[in-house]
């Protein structure tokens, strides 16, 4: 039946890529390769592995369902989502320019000014909402273009397909960190990316128990690039990683699919609430982003934030009053989070710095879990009454 595996939903992909695959034993699930080193088949008869820094077949099965999932040629599988952004700036030169959000993750602003520091790269942090900045910022003649969409903690939505059409006129190629949707919720590939970028201990595990990363490339001789230098330095993420990852990936789309469907709830209980004086979430038309989000993504993600009138002190209130949310840093896992970004995430900013990026002290950082709406509504409803 070669016509239906070639048109398959990325929904049976990820349940099926490898399942069934095992040849010594019929393994249904694919086993996981330990192993650090594999024989020769004689003398000069190198085999498909030797050595797992490499190359390793966990590994390689997690890369493979991740190109598939994205439309990629193939992917790398390094060890943590900054490991995969380095991974890109290994392309550059230093006379090579990037130009990077103003208001992105904040370990991917500290590699990339302490890579600029020591000129490995020169790295400009624009405002990608901005067409006179990215004017000013492509003229330049940037090597490469680093996307966030949406944005950590606003969730504000860029313009992949139009940043691509720029960064093509120049010569430019295109990486976009899609942490926050996965590839269930957007392909930037398909919006003309030449890379996409994931943290995938976030939404792709999903069950905060693996620190990983990906690159997946549109073109071969990328891929090729990537894998190479990943063996070179050694960032190759570990197969039982892999493994537990690629677990994640199978219940990827039934997961994110019923997350973004609480977000939304969540959010328009919390646009109507008197004590919230802003609530930042892309599947609300009230949203800056929303008609972007809405054209270039398949949803609207299960990530959001809101402002609290009452600042800090109303932050420190709501969340000691939550019961079934935690307050941690990460997001994409099956249980609901809070965060305070000022005092967490974003804490290495200065205040001047996060006043300018729109992060106020009253904010509160949204993970939505799989827990029962309801639960999660009226979690908040009570610890919102705290404040009076
Ligand atoms: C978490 C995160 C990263 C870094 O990933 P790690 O796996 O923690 O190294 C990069 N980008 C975004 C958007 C993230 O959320």
């Amino acid at each position: 039946m070669a016509t239906m595996t070639t048109n398959r939903n990325p929904e049976t992909i990820a349940v099926t890529n490898g399942i069934a695959s095992d040849t010594a034993f019929g393994a249904v699930t694919p086993p996981l390769y330990l192993s650090t080193n594999y024989t020769f088949d004689g003398f000069e008869g190198k085999r498909r592995f030797d050595y797992s820094r490499t190359d390793n077949p966990t590994r390689a099965l997690l890369a493979e369902t991740l190109a598939k999932l994205e439309g990629g040629a193939g992917a790398v599988v390094v060890s943590s989502g900054m490991a995969a952004i380095d991974l890109v700036l290994s392309q550059l030169g230093s006379d090579d320019t990037i130009i990077v959000p103003h208001d992105c993750y904040g370990g991917t602003r500290r590699l990339l000014a302490e890579r600029d520091a020591r000129g490995h790269l020169k790295a400009l942090f624009v405002d990608q909402g901005d067409e006179a900045a990215l004017d000013a910022a492509f003229a330049e003649r940037p090597a490469l273009i680093l996307v966030e969409s949406p944005s950590n903690p606003l969730m504000r939505i860029v313009d992949l397909a139009g940043i691509s059409r720029r960064a093509k006129a120049v010569g430019a190629k295109m990486a976009v960190d899609s942490t926050f949707l996965s590839p269930a919720l957007q392909q930037p590939i398909a919006h003309g990316a030449d890379f996409v970028i994931h943290s995938t201990t976030k939404y792709l595990n999903g069950h905060s128990d693996v620190v990983g990363g990906a690159v997946i490339a549109k073109d071969a001789a990328d891929v090729e690039a990537l894998a190479a230098w990943a063996n070179i330095v050694g960032t190759t993420g570990s197969p039982f990683d892999a493994h537990l990852t690629l677990r994640g990936v199978r219940t990827l789309f039934p997961r994110v699919e019923r997350q973004q469907a609480s977000a939304q709830v969540i959010a328009e209980f919390l646009a109507q609430h008197p004590a919230v004086a802003a609530v930042h979430y892309p599947g609300l038309p009230s949203h800056p982003g929303h008609a972007l989000a809405r054209a270039q993504q398949k949803g609207f993600g299960a990530m959001l934030s809101f402002e609290l009138r009452g600042g800090a002190e109303a932050v420190r209130r709501v969340v000691e009053a939550v019961r079934i949310f935690n307050l941690a840093e990460s997001l994409g896992g099956i249980e609901s989070l809070v965060a305070h970004p000022p005092t967490m995430t974003h804490a290495a900013m200065t205040p001047e710095e996060r006043r300018v990026a729109g992060i106020g002290e009253g904010l509160i950082r949204v993970s939505v879990g799989l827990e029962a709406a309801t639960d999660l509504v009226a979690d908040l409803d009570e610890a919102l009454r705290t404040l009076g």
